[in-house]
């Protein structure tokens, strides 16, 4: 019994069935003893009435009477005198009264009163009615009951009841085939689904039907069956996109690394072409410090460590450290910050977050044109923006930007450099602050990007 549906379905059929048992008896116990109850309310009123009848009218015709009245019934009738001597009797088989004469002849009542109630061993119950008439005559009307009415009753009743326990041990038991089947089915077919994700196959199809607890479990597999396709997938993207992009400035080392040991170089072009390979260097060494960046998010094993510090000589060093580089495109960079507020966040990560959206907006941006970067504080929130008057961002890829690697139309961002990393990097530590991203472009008229921590 290892199957959990097969667990349930017993659990439940024992249950049924030991309650369904315990009705049973208790049913077929008072059913009998409130019959009982019954006959001996009738045989103490019938007695009652025929003795009431016997002080009112007392003569032998009213005692045959009283007999020819109970003749055929179940009922049997016996008259007694003060000696118990047998007045009138109806059709009593002679050796049920020897077996009750010892309760018949000791028999001394004021009151009327059930002589035997034991309707299993004995062959009647018996009730005693005294009389006692003006003329001195007393004795008492004896009323009996078969109790052969009663059994016959119980036989029918448990037989009866034997039928619908019978009847209902089958419906259960068809309940419980059912029911474990049912239960069964989608269980067999979630762990086959389960098994195929443990092999790596993520092509799992659960059709989820119900809405009860074994429809969310399909439900929650299902989609960790897509998640994982789709994360299958991604890192295979991403995996390409990586041996690219590494594969570029690599085929350029090794070009202009050969052609720098060539003799016949002059002194300029061995330093312009050294110039290009220490260029792609760097380039390569940027992406792969950006990539285990990356990483070290995916794993969450990088912490942002906060600290208080005053918001505006935080942006002008930052200005002072980029402007350089600004004024060699004839860009100019315009600082906005304004207060003596505090800002409460990791200041590397936030230079880091800030420098990124810099340089995006230097590389994005045509010579004499102005990007301004703008810090204010709303309620609790520092809100930091970067307004470029750029190239822009197309509006079918802005959705796009923050995922890894993605570069709007690849060939414009090859001419510009870049590897499609930084926005996704902004984007993972801006969260980690607990701080959103968002962005404002048009195509050809420049970008902000808004950051709230
Ligand atoms: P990259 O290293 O290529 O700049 P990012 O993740 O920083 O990678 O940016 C993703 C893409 O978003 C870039 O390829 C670029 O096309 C676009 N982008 C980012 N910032 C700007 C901006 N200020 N103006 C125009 N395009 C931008």
């Amino acid at each position: 019994m290892n199957k959990i549906s097969t667990k349930l379905a017993t659990y439940f059929f024992l249950v049924v069935l030991i309650m369904d048992i315990f009705l049973m008896f208790y049913l077929h116990r008072n059913i009998i003893n409130s019959k009982v109850d019954e006959e001996l309310s009738t045989l103490l009123a019938n007695g009652a009435n025929h003795r009431d009848v016997l002080m009112e009218h007392y003569s032998d015709v009213t005692i045959k009477h009283i007999v020819l009245m109970e003749r055929d019934a179940n009922r049997e009738v016996i008259i007694t005198d003060q000696q118990g001597a047998i007045l009138g009797k109806s059709d009593i088989n002679v050796t049920h009264i020897e077996q009750l004469n010892p309760i018949l002849t000791g028999l001394h009542t004021e009151e009327d009163k059930i002589l035997v109630s034991n309707w299993r061993d004995s062959p009647y119950i018996v009730s005693a009615h005294p009389y006692k008439v003006n003329t001195g005559q007393s004795g008492y009307v004896i009323m009996f009951f078969s109790t052969a009415a009663i059994n016959g009753m119980v036989e029918d009743l448990t037989m009866h009841f034997g039928i619908a326990g019978v009847t209902s041990f089958i419906v259960l038991f068809i309940v419980y085939a059912v029911l474990s089947n049912v239960i069964t089915r989608p269980l067999i077919r979630m762990k086959e689904a389960t098994e195929k994700l443990s092999e790596g196959d993520f092509h799992v199809r659960l059709t989820v039907n119900s809405k009860d607890e074994l429809g969310e479990l399909a439900g929650s597999i299902q989609k960790l069956a897509n998640d994982l396709e789709r994360l299958k997938s991604e890192r295979n993207e991403f995996l390409a996109s990586i041996s690219h992009e590494l594969s570029t400035p690599l085929t350029y080392l090794i070009g202009y690394s050969k052609v720098v040991s060539r003799g016949d170089l002059t002194e300029q072009e061995r330093v312009q072409y050294l110039e290009i390979i220490v260029e792609e260097s760097n380039r390569m060494k940027e992406l792969v410090k950006n990539l285990l960046e990356l990483a070290r998010m995916d794993e969450n094993s990088f912490t942002v460590k906060k600290a208080f510090f005053a918001a505006c000589p935080f942006f002008e060093d930052i200005h002072k450290l980029v402007e350089p580089s600004f004024s060699l495109k004839n860009i100019k960079l315009r600082l906005h910050c304004e207060g003596e507020y505090q800002l409460f966040a990791d200041a590397l990560r936030l230079e880091q977050i800030v420098i990124n959206l810099l340089d995006n907006a230097l590389n994005y941006s045509d010579e004499q044109s102005e990007v301004i970067l703008h810090v204010s504080q709303n309620e609790e929130k520092t809100i930091i923006s970067v307004k470029d008057s750029g190239i822009g961002i197309p509006a079918k890829e802005i959705d796009f930007i923050f995922e890894k690697l993605y570069r709007v139309e690849k060939s414009r961002s090859r001419a510009f450099g870049g590897s499609g990393i930084g926005l996704s990097v902004v984007k993972e530590l801006v969260e980690a602050h607990g701080g959103t991203i968002e962005v404002k472009s048009k195509h050809g008229e420049g970008s902000t990007f808004t950051i709230t921590i």
